[in-house]
């Protein structure tokens, strides 16, 4: 087999990995880089590459380049299947540039979660014809090459590492995971039963120079946040992922701890729905003490996408404006820069806070300015609640130590090099689009 990562042996973003068989080439996610790669210095959004060309978008090296994967470079032989690990934007943000008849993987969960970021966020992985939805431990044959899926603890739902193996060889891809959060039974269940004779094992290290951030387990995180809204008189509000669902139910269960009405807006409460999983905190599940927050901007955008039905289905729990000021200070509130006006005009009770959960650098942003500017006209005290969705080092060694690959490849780190002191002579530093024969 050969093995090529075309972007991520010294960065976090951007993801895409190369596997080829005698007959079979697949591609396993194809993710947005954090930032410019002619200019470390800006951050990459979406918008920026609109208007642009693929052959473009891969002289400024923001495609990586890969024969066979997008449409717009004429003929070349297609890739046989691309494989998505999980839905964060820097592992599928450059999707919508595959050729359209590629036959794509992808695990259930996740294509639930990709309709809803469409939906809501407008981000899209284009038109795929051709869809495959993978279950946990369910193996696949592409061509020559067998991938079997493990459902992985992550702080994107559903995310998945995948075992490709070919001509006697076996490569392992963690993609993004960790030991700490909701599903660490996952992480522990790999472990206890590792895949034997691993030949490679590409294992992501997010947090290796990160080592110093506190790591808090989400059960840890669940009773910081309720201390912290114990003491405080006010409304509390909260920012995090409506993606992320470990995070969703350690508020909810905090909010709990504390005793006040606990409010989702649209695009989570559609996101817990829709994953379908009885135990997940939304009222539809039998949940009475969850309410639904209407937001002039999730309607509008359920109306562009002719899914009225996603909000007309909580109209039964749905908290209005008066009742949000009834509640004031008992309601545990998610909150969005979008609907800042609306909250506004309901009021907001003295001694509010904001509980921040998501990576600390997005609050430098410049497009948390507006956030920034609504808690200083109300003087709502900013408090960060956060913890990683990436395995700490400590983790890190349990898993490539369990796993006993001949050899592991960093991906997904800025820190490759301080892999050797961690992990032994086994390792071996590729350069992005170098090719590995296993
Ligand atoms: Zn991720």
């Amino acid at each position: 087999m050969k093995l090529i990562i075309h972007r991520g042996t010294h960065e976090i973003g951007g993801t895409c990995v190369e596997i080829a068989a005698e007959h079979t080439r697949i591609i396993i996610d194809l993710g947005m880089p954090l930032s410019d790669p002619r200019d470390k210095s800006k951050k990459l959004k979406d918008f920026s590459l609109r208007g642009k060309t693929v052959p473009e978008l891969i002289g400024d090296g923001i495609l990586p380049k890969v024969s066979g994967l997008y449409w717009g470079v004429g003929k070349e032989k297609p890739v046989d299947a691309v494989l998505l690990s999980h839905p964060h934007q820097d592992h599928y943000g450059l999707f919508k540039y595959v050729l359209k008849d590629i036959r794509i993987f992808l695990g259930e969960d996740t294509d639930k979660m990709l309709q809803a970021a469409e939906i809501f966020q407008g981000d899209r992985i284009g038109e795929h014809d051709d869809k495959v939805l993978l279950k946990d431990r369910e193996p696949v044959t592409i061509g020559d090459i067998k991938i079997t899926p493990f459902l992985v603890d992550h702080s994107a739902y559903g995310a998945m590492a995948f075992l490709a193996e070919a001509e006697g060889k076996k490569i392992f891809y963690s993609g993004d995971f960790r030991g700490h959060g909701r599903k660490k039974a996952l992480f522990e269940k790999l472990i206890e039963k590792p895949v034997p004779g691993i030949d490679v094992l590409l294992m992501e290290g997010t947090m290796m120079g990160r080592q110093q951030e506190d790591t808090w387990t989400e059960d840890e995180l669940e009773r910081e946040i309720s201390n912290e809204a114990r003491v405080h008189e006010g409304m509390k509000l909260f920012i995090c992922s409506g993606q992320n669902v470990d995070r969703l139910v350690t508020f909810y269960r905090a909010a709990k701890r504390s005793g006040p009405v606990f409010v989702l807006d649209l695009y989570a409460a559609n996101v817990l729905h829709e994953l379908g999983r009885k135990s997940l905190p939304v009222p539809t599940n039998g949940f009475k003490d969850v309410k639904v927050l209407f937001t002039h901007h999730f309607m509008k955008r359920l109306s562009i996408y002719n899914m009225k039905h996603w909000y007309e289905r909580w109209r039964t729990y749905e908290i209005s404006p008066a009742a949000l000021q009834r509640a004031g200070k008992k309601a545990f509130v998610m909150f969005r820069d979008s609907s800042a006006h609306e909250f506004e005009k309901t009021g907001i009770p003295k001694g509010s806070m904001l509980f921040y959960s998501m990576w600390s650098q997005y609050a430098l942003e410049p497009s948390f300015e507006k956030t920034r500017a609504f808690l200083d006209r109300h003087s709502i005290e900013f408090k960060e609640m956060h913890t990683s969705g990436h395995a700490v080092l400590d983790d890190l060694k349990r898993f490539a130590d369990a796993m006993k690959p001949e050899t592991i490849v960093p991906i997904h780190t800025e820190y490759p090099n301080e892999y050797r002191q961690h992990f032994g002579n086994k390792v071996r530093c590729l350069h992005d689009g170098e090719a590995l024969a296993v």
